[in-house]
């Protein structure tokens, strides 16, 4: 997941979300630093609601996503997987790639929005072709169709 605080573009995986609009509304205070959030923009992830936003005194980059009856769901640190990207090139391409060379191109946040650490290193073991407790990665494989809602990204392990 990436944005363009130039443009007001955020990409997830190969999909670019043009903002809806760049007026909003106060969103609360950075759970950081506890200084005032400067909302950015509004995008619209089907299925669910998303808002960027930045700190005005730590300046981190966060998208606090809400579910389509804007309720609160999930906050994800941007600054961590955002580089500037060109407006019109798109992000590693992640269609091409599957298993574990997938599992590790998406950015530790994204994972964590949908999957507990337990899940992850399910996961991870599993691609790896290491011992893994069959129930935590039973739990994460329920999960994929929302991470790819979510992401654009299916998960294949
Ligand atoms: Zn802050």
């Amino acid at each position: 997941m990436e944005y363009n605080p130039e443009e007001n573009i955020l990409w997830i995986a190969n999909d670019r979300y043009k903002p809806e609009t760049c007026e909003i509304g106060d969103i609360g205070n950075c759970i950081r630093c506890g200084n005032e959030l400067e909302t950015l923009s509004f995008h619209e992830v089907t299925p669910f609601n998303a808002i960027a936003a930045r700190c005005t005194s730590c300046n981190r980059l966060l998208l606090s996503i809400y579910d389509s009856d804007w309720s609160w769901y999930k906050e994800v640190d941007l600054s961590r997987t955002t580089k500037v990207v060109d407006q019109d090139q798109k992000p590693t391409d992640l269609d091409e790639l599957s298993g574990l060379q997938l599992l590790e191109a998406i950015p530790e946040n994204a994972l964590k929005t949908i999957f507990s650490p337990r899940e992850v290193e399910a996961m991870f073991s599993r691609a790896r072709g290491e011992k893994y407790v069959r129930q935590y990665l039973y739990n994460a494989r329920k999960k994929y169709s929302r991470f790819a809602d979510v992401f654009g990204i299916l998960i294949d392990v």
